[in-house]
């Protein structure tokens, strides 16, 4: 087949099915008011949640750095591009999350590649929540290692089939902290007694977990109390951090381990050191500033609260990512189209992100919001769902 032809095939196929995505262009910061063809949009769909994507502390330590050490790392980190910066940001994070020792990885979907595919191979085998994030999931197809599925957070299917289990290799518990298309929070407590149990290692992702669960902010294994009980602490500093790339932080053999193993660790140039210098300040601001992990807590459950007066269905969720769940694909479509008319911004997530007939909108909550700013979504979302007849 030609190659066009199978483009334009392959595309028209997704058109069909109401599947096909396109980029919007946002211009300027990351707050709540964010600026579309010139035009200021409501932003109730970034990870922003402390408003430290633009927080001008974050801006001046990075340009602090730049000054030093200019812009790239220029070379892989066992080349001769481990800069103080990352070094710098390793200990910050080590000693906040208060484990032995942190490694950097540019984002975290190449820390789940790495993490997972170097520490299993087909011998093993890793128990999934059937609900983890794609980066996991390619993680472990990487590796080789046998996928065992569970339904999300069902902790008798995982433990029935931990039972059945006759793998002599290696097993592993992987689950998300916080479940980023549905917002709710894994059963951690459970899940480290099932591994206790049955001789797993526990591995978690605590992308939505980081900055927001827990006293200090450290993530929801701080928010369980179970900071002895994870193996592998991964998560990104692309969210509540409000910069980019990924740590894991856990035991010194751990991250010497991954120093020599991780594939997505060795073969890729180091994180820009002025992204580091923003990260260690962003880690400074989290863990010195609780007050705004508690106002984005308040903003939080107001929405929800909100929205289930009003009928919605938003799943199990207890964290900042609140979906509404439509079902059709096109409905959801439409639903956020109607909401972008009014200058809304809010994602439709359809399959395969999400499960066939699960379609939603899923909004995130930022400290940055107003009060008045989500009475008037809540507004639009009231008579827009009662337009397209789902409540
Ligand atoms: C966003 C996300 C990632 C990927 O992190 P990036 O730093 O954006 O690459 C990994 N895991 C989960 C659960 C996420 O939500």
């Amino acid at each position: 087949m030609d190659f066009n032809e199978f483009l334009d095939i392959q595309l028209k196929d997704l058109e069909n099915k109401g599947l096909r995505r396109s980029l919007k262009t946002v211009s300027g910061m990351q707050s709540s008011l964010v600026l579309i063809d010139g035009k200021k949009y409501l932003n109730f769909c970034s990870n922003n949640y402390l408003g430290l994507a633009n927080d001008s502390r974050l801006g001046q330590a990075a340009l602090n750095s730049l000054k030093q050490g200019g812009i790239g790392a220029g070379a892989s980190r066992l080349v001769c591009g481990n800069i103080d910066q990352h070094r710098e940001l390793e200990k910050t994070l080590a000693e906040f999350k208060g484990t032995e020792s942190c490694l950097l990885f540019s984002t975290g979907y190449m820390a789940n590649l790495g993490i997972i595919s170097s520490l299993f191979n087909r011998h093993d085998v890793i128990f999934s929540d059937r609900l983890n994030h794609a980066s996991i999931i390619d993680g472990i197809q990487l590796s080789g290692a046998a996928m065992k599925r569970y339904p999300h957070c069902d902790m008798d299917a995982l433990e029935k089939m931990l039972k059945e289990d006759a793998c002599l290799g290696k097993r592993a518990i992987i689950t998300d902290t916080v479940f980023s298309m549905d917002g709710d929070i894994a059963p951690l407590h459970d899940i480290v007694d099932l591994a206790k149990k049955y001789d797993c290692i526990v591995i978690v992702d605590e992308a939505h977990g980081f900055g927001v669960f827990g006293e200090n902010g450290r993530g929801v294994v701080e928010h369980f109390g179970l900071e002895d009980d994870i193996d592998v602490q991964m998560g990104t500093l692309s969210k509540a951090a409000g910069c980019f790339g990924a740590y894991v932080c856990g035991s010194q053999k751990l991250i010497d381990f991954l120093i020599n193993k991780a594939r997505s660790f060795i073969y890729t140039t180091g994180m820009p050191p002025m992204m580091a210098a923003a990260g260690k300040r962003a880690v400074e601001i989290i863990k010195s500033e609780a007050q705004t992990r508690k106002a984005l807590w308040e903003n939080t459950n107001y929405m929800r609260a909100s929205l289930k007066m009003t009928g919605f269905n938003t799943l199990k969720s207890t964290t900042p990512i609140i979906p509404i769940v439509i079902g059709d694909n096109e409905k959801t479509v439409e639903f956020s189209k109607r909401l972008y008319e009014k200058q809304v911004l809010i994602g439709a997530i359809r399959p395969p992100t999400v499960p066939e007939n699960t379609a939603r909108l899923r909004m995130t909550m930022m400290v940055s919001h107003t009060k008045k700013e989500i009475d008037w979504v809540l507004d639009n979302l009231q008579r827009i769902g009662k337009e397209l007849c789902l409540i």
